[in-house]
Order: structure tokens, then sequence, then C-alpha cells
């Protein structure tokens, strides 16, 4: 397979695409962004990274990040967080309240708003906001061999601002006693955690732990096991309720952010970050899932044969 040759159709294509879907509006810095960017990066598991489009600007990673807060907080907490949080699909969009008060604030999975801002306060015990912001980082740097990776304040501020619904569902998770420190400092951890950002070149590399590669090199930052866990809830929760059409359509796990970036890992194989603004009905990059399923087509893939 001509990898860099397949990189620069599906960029070509995506450029030319007219039908681009929308950009997040509700988080009013994002709601800034150009809709006509595109870009894609590829780490193989033999160490080679390819790239192309707008692979080397950055974007907000949003709920991207929670792949990297339940990473830490199952190494903190080990299996004891999933008496605070499930690992069901939700079928709900990522931040509906109304299952919250039917499973009685046991959000469903890690990767819903609700759900993360119980692995937030999980990893925030014990700790400030700075100290857990900090290892977050730290991680995320080590992943991708990049000390050049930081949060957007103003992007942090922009959501804080608008952040009602986050709030209402961190109160409710209160009344049920599923958050355990103070609201305030969950929420500003979980809005600056959102506000890092990435290039597709810098997300790809951030994603090799999850590839499981065998014979890598790369520093093991969890357990095999742990990689199996968070890829499966990628592969059933990273996309929200639209999680079913993008196995469907990609075969393989990823997690969206409205940002319009998607990590995506074919396991063994490699580590995909690609980024477009425009979202689909599901607050997912549009043209990012188009693109993975063409890659996943072309280079054979999926997880499923
Ligand atoms: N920061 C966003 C929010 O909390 C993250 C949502 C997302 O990326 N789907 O609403």
């Amino acid at each position: 397979m001509d990898i860099e040759n397949l990189l620069e159709r599906i960029s070509a294509a995506a450029r030319a695409e007219t039908d681009r879907g929308a950009v997040a509006d509700y988080i009013p810095e994002l709601a800034r962004i150009d809709p006509s960017q595109f870009g894609i990066s590829v780490c193989l598991a033999n160490g080679a990274q390819y790239s192309a489009g707008d692979a080397a600007t950055p974007f907000s990673i949003q709920s991207i990040s929670k792949i990297f807060s339940l990473a830490l907080a199952l190494g903190r907490l080990g299996d004891s967080l999933w008496h605070r949080v499930g690992r069901e699909p939700s079928g709900y969009a990522f931040d509906s309240i109304v299952q919250l008060e039917y499973e009685k604030g046991i959000p469903r999975n890690p990767f819903i708003n609700a759900g993360a801002l119980v692995v937030t306060d999980a990893i925030l015990a014990g700790s400030t906001p700075a100290e857990t912001l900090g290892e977050m980082l730290r991680f995320i740097r080590t992943a991708a061999d990049d000390e050049d990776i930081r949060i957007n304040e103003r992007v942090a501020r922009s959501e804080k601002a608008t952040g009602a619904r986050n709030t209402a569902l961190a109160n409710y998770l209160l009344s049920y006693g599923n958050m355990h420190s103070a609201i305030e400092l969950t929420l500003g951890t979980y809005f600056h955690q959102c506000a890092i950002e990435m290039t597709c070149e810098q997300l790809a590399r951030s994603g090799r732990f999850l590839m499981n590669a065998p014979g890598s090199s790369l520093p093991r930052l969890i357990s095999s096991a742990r990689i199996r866990r968070i890829n499966a809830l990628m592969m059933t929760c990273g996309q929200y309720n639209g999680s079913g059409d993008f196995a469907f359509r990609v075969g393989l796990p990823g997690k969206s952010g409205v940002g319009g970036g998607i990590l995506v890992i074919a396991p063994n194989r490699a580590s995909i970050a690609v980024w477009s603004p425009g979202l689909n009905s599901y607050g997912n990059s549009k043209l990012g899932t188009e693109a993975m399923e063409v890659l996943a087509r072309e280079a054979g893939w999926s997880v499923f044969g």
C-alpha cells in the first residue's frame, strides 16, 4: 500500500468537498475556526509517520482529552473507577442529562460529558487542578514525545463562560454523591483539559501508546490489558450516539472531539489523527469520519477483517 499517495488523495477529496458540516458554535472560541481546513497524520507500528493537508495546524482536542484522563484515572484508581461510571454506549448526545436521572447519577460511560466529569473528579482527588492538569500534560507530552503541547487559555475561558450545561451535569452528579471535589474545581480542570491544543501530527504520536504494537520501542505508559479496554470503550462509546455508525463505516476504535479532531487506533498497526472542524449531526467531524472510512477500507485496517 502506498500510504503517502492514499493520504494525498484523501486530503484532496476533503479539500474539494463542499458539504463540510457545521463548526461547533456553543463554545464561541471554536465558532471562529475556518471550516475549510483538513489534516490527517498516521503513525505506523514501524515508527514511520505520514501526513497530508493541514496536519501541522494546532486545534482544540476537546473530548479527545477524555482518553488521557481515563488512562490516568485507571492508573490511579484501577477497577474501582467502575463503581462511579459505567461502560455501556449511551445512545444519547454527549451532553445529555436525562439518562443521569434514570441511572441515579452513574454516567453510562467515561466519554460522555457526565462520565468525563466523574473521571476528572477522580484524578483531582488529593491534588490541585494545576497539579492534575500538569500530570495530564506530562502524560500527553511523553506519549507524543513532544514538549510543545499546551492549553489554550482563551478556549478554556470561553468554555467556562458558556458552560451552563456542564455545570448542570456536575450539580446533578453532586446531588447523587458522585462528585467528590468542589464542582468549580472539577469543572475548571475539565474545561482546561478540553482546551489542550495539538496538531494532527502531535495527536497521532500521542495515540501510539494505544496501538499495542508488538516489539515496539515506545515507552509503555499503560498495561496491555488497559489498552484493550480503552480501545473497546472507544469502539463502543467514542463517537457518542454516532458510535454504532462509526463502527459500521470505519470498523476501528476512535475518539472524537467537538473541535473536529478524531483519534483512531488500528490495533497493532497504526495511530491516526484526522481533523476537520465541520461536524455531523452527532457532533463528530463530518469529513474526518468520511476520511477514516476511506483510509480503513483502502488500508484494510478494520478490526472486523
Ligand atoms: N468541552 C466540550 C464540552 O464539554 C467537549 C465536548 C465534546 O468534545 N464532544 O461540551
